[in-house]
């Protein structure tokens, strides 16, 4: 007997069905609001897919408790009435009985700490501002028990899929002990998925943050000097980095901490992570501790994420040690 089967099912379903909505906000977003910065399309896209994801659980793990990036305190301000109405416009879309006080309340059914025994993680748009540049973003879900992911579910709408198909957009399942798939959207397609095997450090595709404020850059270029490695990182937002390790597309994905300070959230990394050791790779952080979901609402007790297909994983560890890497003092 598989064990997760439904909890795998329905995380597979929401995110597919959460990232259509955030696609056709996307295709919404004219040139002048990047131009301006605008963030309200990934706002929409934000509070939509939390309140589909949201509800999709509730109907069906009524128990489950689910924490997730937002709330609608802000939807629920008299003044932001515009955007609320646009927000339940854009759900009635897909569940058109929908009510606004029932997007609102599926919304603020995220608001859990993550000490429950059971519960789900959700980021509803992971990579906002990959997102904005109509570039890489996903929607990212997991199923922690006892501090053990169970089940992770990513949808990339903007990844191409890895099968030659060419198309646009894959979504990625793993169940513990049950490896990890890329499904294809429109067949649902399962193909399954493994890390890349190639064991020569010199050979060592990386990826990391766009965003520099997220993962020193600099750090990485020396890590990478130090080992020999001369290919330049592919840079994308979001946990497709997961899914570009976990495919084999890439040997590494580096997270390395631009302060003492922050601490990762788990809804940035919960979906993506099974992903990875599912298709046999190995995760860390940068002082090789396994990454602890069992702290509440972030990685209280680890600093920066290494991402590896295996062979290289400690030899990287050993360079961050060596160049003091994380030591802020
Ligand atoms: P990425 O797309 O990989 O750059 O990651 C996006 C995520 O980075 C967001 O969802 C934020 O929660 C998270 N983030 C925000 N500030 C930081 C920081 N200083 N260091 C690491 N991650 C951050
Ligand atoms: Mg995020």
């Amino acid at each position: 007997m598989h064990r997760h089967k439904k909890e795998r099912a329905a995380a597979l379903e929401a995110v597919i069905a959460a990232a259509d909505l955030c696609r056709a906000i996307q295709s919404d977003i004219a040139p002048e609001a990047i131009e301006k910065q605008d963030r309200s399309p990934v706002t929409l896209a934000d509070y939509g897919a939390q309140a589909l994801i949201c509800r999709a659980l509730s109907q069906r793990f009524p128990d489950d408790p689910i924490i997730a990036e937002e709330d609608a305190a802000f939807l629920r301000q008299a003044e932001n009435a515009p955007l609320r109405n646009a927000l339940h416009q854009r759900v009635r879309a897909c569940v058109p009985d929908a009510t606004e006080a029932q997007v609102l309340d599926w919304i603020d059914r995220g608001h859990h700490d993550a000490t429950a025994a059971r519960f789900w993680s959700l980021d509803p748009v992971d990579g906002t501002k990959g997102f904005l540049r109509k570039a890489q973003y996903a929607i990212s879900l997991a199923l922690i028990e006892d501090g053990h992911i169970r089940v992770g579910a990513l949808c990339c709408p903007n990844l191409v899929a890895s099968d030659g198909s060419g198309a646009v957009g894959c979504a990625f399942i793993a169940v513990q002990g049950q490896g990890a798939f890329e499904v294809d959207l429109q067949s649902r397609r399962e193909r399954p998925i493994r890390v890349s095997d190639d064991a020569d450090i010199r050979h060592m595709r990386t990826c990391e943050s766009v965003e520099a404020a997220h993962s020193s850059h600099g750090d990485a270029q020396r890590i990478k000097a130090l080992l020999g490695i001369t290919a330049d990182p592919a840079r994308l937002d979001s946990q497709a980095k997961y899914a570009v390790v976990a495919r084999g597309d890439a040997e590494a994905y580096l997270r390395l901490p631009k302060n003492a300070a922050y601490r990762e959230k788990i809804w940035d990394h919960a979906g993506g992570a099974l992903l990875v050791t599912e298709a046999g790779g190995r995760l860390s952080d940068i002082h090789g501790r396994a990454l602890r979901f069992d702290q509440g609402a972030t990685l209280a007790d680890n600093l920066g994420v290494i991402v590896t297909n295996g062979p290289h994983h400690d030899a990287l560890l050993a360079a961050i040690a060596q160049l003091d890497i994380g030591n802020f003092s």
